[in-house]
């Protein structure tokens, strides 16, 4: 990238207050102020929406659901109803009979008047199937006068944010108004032109004009799609600005310190020498990654990803073996009480004999136990605290936190990691932080999403492990089902039987598997089966877990909570119910519970035909392939980043235009720019982010 000639223009014009633009006083200048608009330049990054395409009309006979369009009629029919509040519904006909229903909720008497049998309306809107024909509800309309021509508009119209008390015609305007403020290309660039050139993408003026009011000759296919290179060009920078503002979060952590945890060769290997298996080179690797970065005195934000199965947990125990050898506590948190107790046991079995103290800390440790627990973590005599959510209360206060663990790191907010990373908080100095994920992101979104953290990851399974084969078959089926569980058992093999969320509530889901528990323990009479949900009692749930890991029981029935970390080496046989609802993450997560051990392991993904689209190409890709990377992939391109990363949980913006699935393609190029930017030109990296991010750079204190 070219370097810019001289520091970012300070722009008069940008920063001009809206209330120098006609019509804007000081109620309506309020009414901006409350969604972070003050500056003209705000109300020029104030990006439409989307568009609505008014250049066409579509008779009704061939509207269809998906998106807004535009139709005509004729009124044929006019009926207040009443529903509980009174509805207006207008009934339209074309010429060839075709019926298009309109559904109002808030109407006046004079508009009601208008609507004359026999009158002319323009409409636009979304259609969906109503009663007797399509309908529109609150569609926006026109009406036409007879010897109206009708002319359609030859440009698309921008859709804006709604501004609470401001019409979407008045915020249209002050848009118009404030663009016809906009310098020349070269004051209002903040990179060079030069770079805008290599990308083959316009300059800022030039994209801001066009996103804005799309020329007639626009390709408007590309506009809806938002892959006009229009769109691409603010996309790209609004990428840029997220970048730099999360390594600009990076930086700033980086100036907190940390208590240096020196490599502790001998209490590590102590630990290493005791385990039943020797690490992997993909385990080693990432170890040594950590390691490191713990004997650093700035703290350590390391996120490691490993597929299911990958061995991830050890990593974290010889991790803590570090922090503890040089006199400072672990905190380790899991988002299930489930994977805590499971991680409880693990780390009891291999640090207690090297006297190591682990506490356990959950919601349900109450009374005497718990104010004994928290006297322990407040002296440090705890040296290891392993829990749930619980860790992050009040109340709770470390001795010496020295290294945090959050396992499943999707599961939690960034606040809350920040949260129990506070708990360690001594003056300017934190604890290091250890972040583990089994959702495998694809790299490019790894770097965006994660941009504020080190990534390591764990790319190789364990020896010895056999792929599961996986198959697809109709729910019809079942009764095969059940006599392949009673031979795999027969055989002396384990399985799960998965019931999972069918409605939004666990009492329900727990139903459902009750209700597959019975079935199948009367089909089954010979098996000793045991039923897992989420409603059960802790005591219950570590008590079934405890029998079926230790082989007493056969067949597991359960609900989703085994989704996340449940390690039984000897389950090789999984069916989930309902497979076709699952998303691909899910169910790679629970088919992860098999294929742990040296059997081959199979799952079988019963589904409710007729399966959709979606649904069958989700199946496909679990049918085909193991690779958690491939799956996530996938799941990338079906749903989009945000449901994949869970926007809440991670942090991850909203954007204004970009967008991570469709845009992707960008990212090396705006990290490499971003990375020239922060060492080059801080200031002008300064004015992008405050352009695009601004305020909303929530989480500044990563
Ligand atoms: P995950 O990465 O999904 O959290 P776990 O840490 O639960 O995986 O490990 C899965 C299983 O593999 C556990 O039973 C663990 O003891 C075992 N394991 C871990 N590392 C190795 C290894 N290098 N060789 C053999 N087994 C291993
Ligand atoms: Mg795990």
């Amino acid at each position: 990238m070219p370097r810019p000639a001289r520091p970012a223009p300070a722009l008069a014009e940008g920063d001009t207050p809206v209330t120098r633009l006609a019509g804007v006083g000081p109620a309506v200048a309020a009414k901006l102020a409350e969604r972070g608009i003050h500056t003209l330049q705000d109300l020029w990054f104030l990006l439409p929406l989307r568009y609505e395409d008014r250049t066409r009309l579509t008779p009704i006979r061939e509207l269809r659901p998906g998106r807004p369009l535009q139709t005509e009629g004729r009124v044929r029919h006019v009926e207040r109803q009443f529903r509980g509040r009174p509805v207006l519904k207008v009934t339209l006909a074309d010429e060839d009979g075709a019926l298009l229903h309109l559904r109002f909720f808030h109407f006046r008497g004079p508009q009601v008047q208008a609507f004359q049998p026999g009158r002319r309306v323009r409409v636009f809107g979304e259609v969906r199937p109503g009663l007797g024909g399509w309908e529109i509800v609150h569609p926006s309309y026109r009406l036409l006068e007879e010897q109206d021509p009708g002319e359609l508009g030859d440009r698309l119209d921008p859709v804006y944010p709604q501004v609470e008390g401001l019409g979407p015609g008045s915020m249209a305007r002050l848009v118009r108004l404030a663009l016809a403020a906009l310098p020349q290309a070269e004051r209002l660039e903040q990179l060079p032109l030069a770079l805008w050139r290599e990308l083959a993408l316009p300059d800022l003026r030039e994209a801001l004009l066009t996103v804005h009011h799309p020329p007639a000759d626009a390709d408007i296919a590309a506009l809806l799609a938002g892959t006009h290179p229009a769109q691409q060009r603010l996309a790209f920078e609004e990428l840029l600005a997220h970048a730099l503002s999360l390594r600009r979060q990076r930086i700033a952590l980086r100036e907190h310190g940390a208590f240096a945890l020196p490599p502790a060769p001998s209490a590590v290997d102590a630990l290493r020498r005791a385990l039943p298996f020797a690490l992997t080179a993909a385990q080693q690797r990432v170890l040594a990654e950590v390691e490191a970065d713990l004997g650093k005195p700035q703290p350590m934000l390391r996120l490691v990803q490993g597929d299911v199965g990958s061995g991830k947990t050890v990593v974290a125990a010889l991790a803590a073996m570090q922090a503890v050898a040089a006199g400072r506590q672990v905190a380790l948190m899991a988002p299930t009480e489930l994977l805590a107790e499971q991680h409880l046991q693990n780390f009891q079995r291999w640090l207690e004999p090297l006297g190591i103290r682990v506490a356990w800390l959950a919601g349900k440790v109450t009374g005497k136990a718990r104010r004994e627990t928290l006297a322990a973590i407040a002296e440090g005599a705890a040296q290891v605290v392993v829990g749930t959510h619980a860790l992050m209360q009040g109340g709770v206060v470390f001795g010496a936190l020295g290294l945090v663990i959050v396992d499943e790191q999707h599961r939690f907010g960034v606040h809350q990691r920040l949260a129990l990373r506070d708990k360690g908080l001594e003056g300017e100095r934190v604890p290091h932080q250890l972040v583990m994920t089994a959702t495998p992101i694809p790299r490019t979104l790894a770097m965006t999403a994660y941009a504020d953290l080190d990534l390591s990851v764990i790319d190789e399974l364990p020896p010895g492990r056999t792929p599961v084969t996986t198959v697809a078959v109709a729910a019809e089926r079942r009764p095969e089902l059940v006599e392949r569980v009673r031979k795999a058992c027969a055989e002396g093999r384990q399985a799960y039987w998965v019931c999972p969320l069918i409605e939004e509530s666990e009492e329900i889901e727990a139903q459902a598997a009750q209700t597959t528990f019975e079935q199948l323990s009367e089909a089954l009479p010979e098996l000793r089966i045991a039923l897992l949900h989420g409603r059960m009692k802790p005591t219950e749930k570590q008590e079934t877990m405890r029998r079926f890991k230790a082989g007493e029981l056969q067949l597991l029935v359960a609900t989703t909570v085994i989704e996340v970390g449940v390690d039984v080496p000897k389950a090789s046989l999984m069916v989930i119910e309902n497979a076709e609802r699952l998303g691909l993450a899910q169910l790679h997560q629970l088919r992860g519970r098999v294929g742990r051990g040296r059997a081959a392991s199979s799952c079988v993904l019963l589904y409710q035909p007729p399966l959709g689209a979606i649904a069958r190409e989700r199946l496909e890709v679990m049918r085909r392939s193991n690779d958690g990377f491939v799956i996530a992939e996938k799941d990338l391109e079906l749903r989009g980043p945000g449901e994949l990363l869970g926007t809440r949980q991670t942090g991850l913006a909203v954007f204004r235009i970009a967008d991570l699935a469709r845009d992707a393609a960008w990212l090396p190029q705006v990290q490499a720019v971003a990375e020239r930017l922060l060492a080059g030109s801080p200031d002008i990296a300064e004015a992008i982010i405050a352009r695009w991010v601004g305020s909303a750079a929530r989480y500044a204190s990563a």
